[in-house]
């Protein structure tokens, strides 16, 4: 044997005495899986990095390292997945049900993403709409003829301001000026005058919300009042309170107001190992209380909502956790 193989036999040899681990299993690349988030100012991005930073803490023992990506949003994570571009990502839930039954109305019309995996939801979401005060802009009736951002296209805020403007009898096409920024664009866009409104699907408080409600120009959230029809006919929507006393000082408003939300939910292709999937999702309930203290919008959240609002089908890797926890049977 040439001198240097035999210093890294006994090196190795020295390795397994000292750790047990056998020197290839301590030395493999660990495996990096990546976290498809929102904008910078939203609440996803922070929630893929309180995930990330929770889980590795645990690298060693998963052998697996995950980082966190800034994307355009819900609709964008979920194809990305699908395509294996992402391992995880935040999805709102609507979207979540939407992509796994191929829903009609939706991007994936026709083309349900049987592959779509869920873990667990996160924090609630409002739909909220924010308004400048000189637009005279009361009502959603009032974004007639407004410049309003809708939302960019791989964002899962765009389907939800299209469904209230549809369901107000509003045609986003012809009936207002409607944008298709991304969610970090609009506050500076509101505030220097090039926008009206904008809607933007989100946890409270939000940098997005917190930059808008603090320029120069007074702007105030927008009550979304709908029918009953509009619950009935779309299941994944609830009604909601957009929380702005306490979050948002600057705003013009002297009270919270009324809106309709979905969920934060995170998901992954049945294509990710079990093993990995566990890991996370173990790590998380058993850091429950770290978890909380990292954002505020996890204020409300529970073990036992953390499993609401999931639509397709538990990961088999979130699954045997949730059954060791006795959480499930
Ligand atoms: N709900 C938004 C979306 O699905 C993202 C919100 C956020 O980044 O916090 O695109």
């Amino acid at each position: 044997m040439r001198k240097a193989t035999i210093f890294v036999v006994a090196l190795a040899v020295v390795a397994l005495a000292v750790t047990g681990i056998t020197p290839v299993a301590a030395t493999a690349a660990p495996k990096y899986l990546t976290i498809g988030t929102g904008g910078v100012t939203g609440v996803y991005y922070p929630t893929g990095g309180a995930i990330a930073r929770i889980v590795n803490k645990k690298r060693d023992v998963y052998n697996m390292r995950l980082t966190v990506e800034s994307t355009g949003g819900s609709v964008f994570n979920i194809n990305a997945i699908m395509q294996g571009d992402l391992e995880f990502g935040v999805v709102q839930s609507d979207r979540q049900y939407q992509a796994f039954n191929g829903s009609p109305d939706s991007e994936w019309a026709g083309k349900p993403q049987k592959n779509l995996r869920a873990l667990f939801a996160v924090h609630p979401e409002s739909i909220t709409l924010l308004a400048a005060v000189d637009a005279g802009i009361n009502s959603v009736m009032d974004l007639k003829g407004k410049r309003v951002n809708i939302g960019n296209p791989g964002s899962g805020q765009r389907q939800n301001s299209i469904d209230v403007l549809t369901a107000l009898g509003i045609d986003y096409e012809k009936d207002i000026q409607a944008e298709s920024l991304k969610a970090a664009e609009a506050p500076g866009m509101l505030q220097d005058g090039r926008l009206d409104a904008f809607f933007y699907t989100v946890g409270h408080p939000s940098g997005a919300f917190k930059e808008a409600t603090s320029g120069v120009r007074e702007v105030k959230f927008i009550e979304i009042k709908l029918p009953d029809s509009f619950y009935k006919k779309f299941s994944y929507y609830a009604p909601s309170v957009v929380p702005v006393l306490g979050n948002y000082p600057g705003a013009a408003n002297k009270s919270d107001v009324a809106s309709f939300g979905v969920k934060a939910t995170f998901v992954t292709s049945s294509k990710v190992k079990d093993k990995y999937v566990y890991g996370v999702v173990k790590e998380i309930f058993e850091n429950f209380d770290e978890l909380k203290s990292l954002h505020p919008a996890y204020s409300v959240l529970t073990k036992e909502n953390m499993l609401e609002g999931l639509s397709a089908p538990l990961h088999p890797g979130a699954e045997k956790y949730y059954k060791e926890a006795g959480m499930m049977k």
